[in-house]
């Protein structure tokens, strides 16, 4: 039996009734201690996988640069009280993909299958064209790792709404 639910095609596609975060905190922000943040920059410093950077002296997460692989490095190293200390292994965001995506556009791509580490992403055959993603959102960590690799910029973090979710 299926036990993960896939997001709607409409949902998937536009995102729904969710909405694109301002800004993404590295995993483990205490969002209410985020004040106690001085900008000392060490978390961008320990990033692995060099998506840390500072926007207004806090720390933001660029996905463009690459994925989080939820190693704990920025909790880590950061010598403030602004991380919660428990291990976080995903984010409240899921990946979502605009219509632009190019199997939606009748061009082969699985680009963004390839990149996810935990199998979020498949792609189920449509009649006369090529194959078209669908994302299993209980599987997807928000890791950031698809979008990257889109070609055309077609996927995005939106915050996750995991009721909204259908079989
Ligand atoms: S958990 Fe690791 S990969 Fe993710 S933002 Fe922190 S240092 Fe970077
Ligand atoms: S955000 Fe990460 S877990 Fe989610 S679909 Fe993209 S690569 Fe997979
Ligand atoms: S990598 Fe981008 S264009 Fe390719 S299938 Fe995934 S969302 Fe679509």
């Amino acid at each position: 039996m299926e036990r993960q639910a896939a997001v709607s095609r409409r949902d998937f596609l536009r995102g729904g009734r969710r909405d694109t975060p301002a800004a993404i905190r590295p995993p483990g922000v205490d969002a209410a201690a985020l004040a106690a943040c001085t900008g000392c920059g060490a978390c961008v410093e320990h990033c692995p996988t060099h998506i840390v950077s500072l926007v207004d002296g806090l720390p933001v997460l660029d996905f463009r640069a690459g994925e989080c692989t939820f190693c704990g490095a920025c909790a880590a190293h950061c010598p403030e009280p602004v991380f919660t200390g428990a291990p976080v292994d995903r984010f409240d965001y899921v990946a979502a993909i605009a219509a632009s995506c190019l199997p939606f556009q009748g061009v082969d791509c699985q680009a963004c299958r390839d990149a996810c580490p935990t199998g979020a992403i498949r792609f189920r055959p449509v009649r006369g064209g090529p194959f078209v993603p669908e994302l299993i959102a209980e599987a997807c960590t928000g890791c950031g790792a698809c979008i990257a690799v889109c070609p055309v910029g077609a996927v995005a973090a939106v915050t996750a709404n995991r009721e909204a979710v259908h079989a």
